[in-house]
């Protein structure tokens, strides 16, 4: 396992180890969002809305369109990578 201190992007929550070393820390998922988007089946666990999301304010430049990220809603470990949220969004 990789130590490390990487936040979710899915439920914004932290990861502190990994099977795999991240090459891209901005859209990491916690185990728990890893196994709901493959469609785990697991039941169990109530969902819980996010009302309040923290924003971490800064200057960034994105990757793919080499505009300013001035918020995002994680700590980038990495800022050489980051995508905002249109390049982000078309990547997917
Ligand atoms: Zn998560
Ligand atoms: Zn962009």
């Amino acid at each position: 396992m990789f130590q490390g201190n990487w936040s979710c992007s899915g439920c914004n929550t932290s990861i502190k180890e990994l099977p795999f070393e991240p090459k891209n820390t901005s859209n990491l998922l916690c185990r728990d969002c890893h196994s709901k988007q493959r469609g785990g089946s697991g039941g169990g666990k109530s969902f819980r809305p996010q009302g309040e999301r923290k924003m971490v304010q800064g200057d960034w430049k994105c990757s793919g369109c080499s505009g300013d990220i001035k918020e995002l809603p994680f700590q980038p470990r990495e800022t050489g990578n980051l995508l905002c949220r249109d390049c982000f969004r078309n990547r997917r």
